[in-house]
């Protein structure tokens, strides 16, 4: 029996397919995802179709299509479940009961959401949709714990964009999101095609609303609640019903949680027909819809989104409700909350040989090896040092290299600053340093205008006044630094430190916590121009930066300052808050070294002894990993890693882990025995039960190629 599959151009400009049984499938037949070697063309073809009449509202057409598809191919999993969904649409209860068994006895359960969520806000105060800024933008604690989770995102602003469609669904009629993350809260979306997220969610996107009073009635339809008033109450929040989603919270002691002095308003929802998961008194406080079987809409009356980053109640039910309506995440296996992030300033700069209030004798090879690498390998401890290659020559009034400084400086300190190199070199060689920028000079780029000359101004006036040492902000005149100037200097570090270490940074931290912050003149934004991963925004927190997204990532790792040989005892860990999502980060100075050798010993003395260093570099490639997850052959994830901003993984292996919510684990031990590989390596067969009985890791090999888990029904 063969099949054929013909497509020509209608009068109405749509595509007319019609099929006669040949063998050969055509092109178009092979590249379709569905896997093409078991389900006939005409099936696929019947499927394609009925995509085509969807699209253009005729849901008659469209079931017919698929009714076609499955009498042809009964194992056709994919054309089983829009049939659900469509049947579901139409209202025919009856006839979704029978696609379940057809569902059911289908080899393939790999129906699983695109790895993807969409973040739908009211307004973003870039114009230019890149940099998210947690004074300005309401969205950013969400934004940065989707990044420190490792879950890839899209924003769609109200206030540029129109929500329809064209964002919703891919071109082959797919959706394009496993989950639509709702943060929008105005009084009307009357402009607005909010009635296209209720086809996506038919469709398979879930909804995750969060501090929303939902006013639409498409969303209202979607949630099965409506609003009712705003109300302030004190009574405990309260687990109202078993659910995967507070299941955690009795383990935590939270299942009832205490908010007496919390005055603040809060949404009430009149449920028409959501389960209410979490109540306060007699209002809604997370309730959950689920339009579809494997599609959940989620409401969180979460008094602001900062709590969902901020607290452990709001984290929780966040991350649970994220992982119940996509089915599974993939996040990071690394320990952030006993990670420290170590980074060493200042190895370069010019004025410790000259500012009365900073000298000190730079760092030799000699002390380098015994008092930096020795300690920091006994320890499998890596940290960054944080270079400065441009240094301040007042007596040529130029930027030289800071390598060849050989002389008896002011306070008659043989300054050997070759010998540093060597030694940042053979810390490097060791593994435990890793060579980043803190700027080129560390210096006003304009030494000469007023108030200067600071070439030869007095060291003991004019030349120590505070703002001619910091390099990204004009803080001695009191204005911004210019894009063009920041950029040079960026460009320039980067540059030096490939010629003398061999080594491409990837994080910056402008030295004087100076830096520029309009839109034209943002240093987070420069620096992701020149291609840095990661932007210190001294003294509280950090961006992360690629080629489309500067991202504020205010409290997901906590900057724990700067500390100092005589200020070890001020560190107090014991103080710090707790850091689930991202490591603590720590500065000092190689002068502590200088003043004190066995710093390093005594810093490491004072951490708590559980703490281990997470390397930038590692951080900043975490970060970066795009994962993307299909289901073509068996489910797959696929992990991409960027080869500049993830080199660290060129040589250096990587673990994930998978969550998976209670649907998702009884899809799978349906298999009962299933077959797990990484790359091309040899399929690992395991029982499904077993497989899902503990934690589940992703073990990735070195290497920048794209790695691929694969988990499929074994045979
Ligand atoms: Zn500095």
């Amino acid at each position: 029996m063969e099949s054929e599959v013909h497509i020509s151009q209608r009068r109405d400009g749509l595509p007319a397919i019609s099929c006669r049984r040949v063998w050969q499938p055509c092109q178009s037949a092979r590249r379709h995802t569905i896997a093409a070697r078991a389900i006939p063309p005409c099936s696929i073809y019947s499927l394609a179709e009925s995509k085509v009449h969807q699209a253009q509202g005729n849901f008659a057409a469209a079931t017919a299509d698929l009714e076609r598809g499955v009498k042809i191919a009964a194992d056709f999993a994919d054309a089983w479940h829009r049939l659900a969904i469509l049947y579901r649409g139409l209202g025919r209860g009856e006839a979704v009961t029978k696609t379940k068994a057809g569902i059911d006895g289908t080899a393939a359960p790999w129906r699983v959401k695109p790895y993807r969520a969409l973040l739908i806000v009211d307004r973003w105060s870039d114009p230019a949709s890149v940099l998210v800024d947690h004074e300005r933008d309401n969205f950013q604690p969400v934004a940065a714990l989707l990044k420190a989770w490792s879950v890839p995102f899209d924003v769609i602003r109200l206030d540029q964009q129109h929500l329809d469609g064209t964002y919703l669904f891919s071109r082959s009629g797919d959706i394009r999101y496993g989950v639509a993350i709702w943060l929008a809260d105005a009084p009307s979306y009357s402009t607005q095609d909010v009635a296209s997220l209720e086809q996506a969610v038919q469709a398979g996107t879930s909804l995750l609303v969060a501090e929303s009073r939902c006013l639409d009635p498409a969303l209202e339809r979607l949630l099965a609640l409506k609003f009712k008033e705003a109300y302030t109450a004190t009574e405990p929040l309260r687990v109202a019903e078993e659910h995967f989603i507070t299941r955690e919270l009795a383990a935590l002691k939270m299942d009832r949680l205490d908010v007496s002095w919390n005055f603040n308003n809060r949404i009430w929802m009149e449920p028409r027909g959501a389960k209410v998961l979490i109540d306060q008194a007699r209002h809604p406080v997370l309730t959950v819809n689920q339009p579809e079987p494997e599609t959940s809409a989620i409401w969180m009356g979460v008094p602001a989104l900062g709590l969902l980053r901020d607290t452990v109640y709001w984290r929780q039910l966040f991350f649970r409700s994220l992982l119940w309506g996509l089915g599974y995440l993939v996040l990071p296996n690394v320990d952030y909350s006993s990670r420290i992030e170590i980074e060493i300033d200042d190895w370069g700069t010019a004025d410790k040989g000259f500012l009365s209030y900073w000298r000190y004798l730079e760092p030799s090879e000699d002390v380098l090896r015994r008092y930096v690498i020795a300690p920091l390998e006994k320890r499998h401890a890596v940290v960054a040092a944080n270079v400065i290659t441009g240094y301040v020559d007042r007596s040529g009034k130029r930027i030289a290299s800071p390598w060849d400084q050989k002389f008896t400086d002011l306070y008659g300190l043989q300054q050997n600053y070759g010998s540093t190199e060597r030694g940042l070199k053979a810390a490097v060689e060791a593994g435990v340093v890793e060579i980043e920028s803190h700027g080129w000079t560390h210096m006003q780029p304009d030494l000469e205008s007023p108030p200067g000359p600071w070439w030869t101004a007095d060291l003991a006036g004019e030349g120590s006044a505070d703002g001619w040492y910091t390099e990204f902000e004009d803080q001695r005149r009191g204005v911004e630094s210019p894009a063009i100037v920041q950029l040079f200097h960026m460009k320039r570090s980067l540059e030096y430190l490939q010629e003398d270490f061999g080594q491409q940074a990837l994080e910056l931290r402008p030295g004087g916590s100076g830096w520029s912050k309009s839109q034209f003149n943002h240093t987070g934004r420069l620096a992701a121009q020149a291609g840095f991963g990661l932007f210190h925004a001294e003294p509280d927190f950090y961006y992360y930066l690629d080629r489309d997204l500067v991202l504020d990532m205010t409290g997901i790792a906590p900057q724990v300052g700067t500390t100092s040989y005589d200020r070890l005892t001020d560190l107090h860990p014991e103080r710090w808050p707790a850091h689930p999502d991202g490591p603590a980060m720590l500065l000092f100075h190689d002068r502590d070294i200088a003043l004190q050798p066995d710093f390093v010993e005594r810093l490491f003395a004072a951490l708590p002894p559980t703490y281990q260093t997470l390397s930038v570099n590692e951080y900043i490639g975490t970060l970066h990993v795009q994962i993307d997850s299909s289901a073509a052959d068996g489910w797959q994830l696929r992990f991409g890693s960027d080869p500049h901003y993830c080199a660290y993984f060129e040589r250096h292996p990587s673990s994930w882990r998978l969550w998976l919510s209670d649907s998702f684990k009884e899809r799978l031990k349906a298999l009962q025995e299933v077959q797990i590989s990484v790359d091309s390596g040899a399929a690992h067969r395991i029982k499904a039960a077993d497989f899902l009985s503990g934690i589940i890791n992703i073990d990735l090999p070195a290497g920048l190629e794209p790695h691929v888990w694969k988990v499929k029904a074994a045979r």
